[in-house]
Formats: structure tokens, sequence, C-alpha cells
């Protein structure tokens, strides 16, 4: 098997092909196509409710898509035996988050499982993967914690060293900035791009979303309102349209990186009385 340099299998071809989600009547997700290529980044944007975790779920095969398929590599996601699909495609879901009655260590150990035969234990291999895997998270020093002890932010670095643990070509990440402080931000950003996998990662922070992601994919109700390159798909328009915001874009004069601020009006803290 191709193996890229942090040890994955090679990053995946991703194709959601005119997905539905169809729930008690109601259209969470509306006939979505999203290509994603070997290696890319792709972020997922949208206001609260526009379906991005359900999107993600299809993918992860947690929620069965109505219509439409799932293809990684071209073979039908939720016709592959799930083995098959945990050594290639690895998740952070926002739901994942729930407690474990375990140590931080065997949560990251979990991510092995698909790469065993059933009751194995870990091989030197595996505590080689567990270990790196925690230090990249920096949560080497919580390994034996329970992790029903660890702050929203651990535990959601932990979940991020479980699925590095799985070592797979694909990732789906929902919001897996969210709890973190602006230094672990950076580091999982960082880390999803230089990982060299094939990722979908659902991200609130525009600004982030534009520095680290090839091209942006904005849902609204269910529906691909804009998808390409951040600097394309971040205007004042769009923001407006689908956030209800009053914002601008500019180009960071270093990076070139778009940036969104908003505009507060009359009521940014600058204009409240002192006190
Ligand atoms: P996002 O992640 O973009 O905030 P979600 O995909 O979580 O959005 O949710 C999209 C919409 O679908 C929301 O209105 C949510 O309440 C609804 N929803 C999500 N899951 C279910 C479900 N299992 N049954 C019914 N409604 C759901
Ligand atoms: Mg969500």
């Amino acid at each position: 098997m191709t193996r890229t340099p942090e040890g994955t299998t090679a990053p995946g071809a991703l194709d959601i092909e005119d997905v539905t989600v169809t729930v008690g009547g109601r259209d969470l997700v509306h006939g979505v196509s999203l290509r994603v290529a070997p290696g890319e980044v792709l972020g997922l944007a949208g206001p609260n409710g526009a379906g991005k975790s359900t999107l993600l779920r299809t993918v992860y095969r947690t929620q069965r898509p109505t219509t439409g398929r799932v293809l990684l590599d071209g073979e039908d996601v939720w016709r592959l035996p799930g083995k098959q699909v945990a050594r290639r495609l690895a998740a952070v879901l926002q739901e994942s988050a729930g407690d474990f009655d375990l140590t931080v260590y065997d949560v990251v150990a979990m991510g092995r499982t698909p790469h065993k035969r059933a009751f194995a234990g870990d091989d030197a291999h595996d505590r080689a993967v567990i270990t790196h895997a925690l230090t990249r998270l920096d949560v080497v020093e919580l390994a034996d914690a329970p992790f029903q002890h660890l702050s929203g932010g651990e535990k959601q670095r932990v979940l991020i060293a479980r699925a590095l643990a799985q070592q797979c070509g694909t990732m789906v990440w929902d919001e897996p900035t969210n709890h973190l402080d602006l230094r672990h931000q950076l580091d999982v950003l960082t880390l999803v791009r230089r990982f060299g996998a094939t990722a979908v990662v659902a991200l609130h922070d525009l600004n982030l979303a534009a520095a680290f992601c090839d091209r942006l994919c904005v849902l609204a109700a269910g529906r691909v309102v804009a998808l390409g390159p951040p600097a394309e798909v971040l205007t004042p328009e769009l923001l407006s349209s689908v956030y209800r915001v009053d914002a601008e874009v500019g180009a960071h004069p270093r990076t070139g990186t778009p940036y969104v601020t908003l505009l507060t009006g009359d009521d940014g803290p600058a204009k409240l009385p002192r006190r």
C-alpha cells in the first residue's frame, strides 16, 4: 500500500454525487454534488443548521443518503465493508465528543482497530503510531488521564489524535477547531494540511478557512450556494445573503489571504459608553 511520509494510505478521491438527505419529510441536504481531489483540503462553511454535519455524516457512514452516492476512489462507501472504509477514511465528528470510560491512550489506540485482526493487541508499530499521534496533538502528557476528566479542547485534540492514528488518506472533520485556543487551532489546521490526506473540513471561522483550504463550499438550507477558491467565494454579497452580516473582505498585504472583517455599525465596543 502506498504510504505518505506520515504513514497514511495514499490520499483518496472523494465524490459526493447528488446527495439528498430527507428526514421526516424535510430535506436536510438537497442535491449536493462535490468532487474533492486527492490531497485537496475543502472547507465546508455555512450558517448553523445549513446541513454541514449531515453531509459529513453521509460520507462517514452515519447517515445514509436518501438518494445519491458517496464514492471513495470510485467505490460507494455505503456498499463497502465498514472495516475497509475505516482503513481509508477517518472522521472527527461532533457527536464523537461523548465521554468514554477510557484513558486518553486507549481512546487514541481505538484508531488502530481497523488495521488489526479481531482481538489482536497493539504491536510495536501500533504503539509508535499512537505515541506519534499523541505527540502531534500535544496530549502525550495526558496519556494516562481518564478521557472524561479532560477539558473540551483537550478532548477534541485526543479525538483528532485518534483519527490521526487511523492513518487514513481521506478525512472528514466537523469543526475540529471548536473549543481550541488559538495555538491549538493553528496547530490542528497546519496538521490537516501537512497530513497530505484529502480532507473535508467544516469550519466556522472563515479567516482560518480561507488561510488553510484550497477551496470553500458554502451550504445554506442544505444546498451548495458557493464553491471555489476562498478569494472567489468570500464576497460581501455572499456574507450578506448567507450569513446576514455586513462585512468587508480584504486581502492580507503580506500573505494575500482573503480576510473577513465584520462591520458592527454603531454598536461596536469602541462606541460603548465608558464606565
Ligand atoms: P450544521 O452542521 O450545518 O449546523 P446540521 O447538518 O447539523 O447543520 O443540521 C441541518 C438541519 O437538520 C438542522 O435544522 C437540524 O436541526 C436538522 N437535523 C439534523 N439531524 C437531524 C435528524 N436526525 N433529524 C431531524 N432533523 C435533523
Ligand atoms: Mg454541524
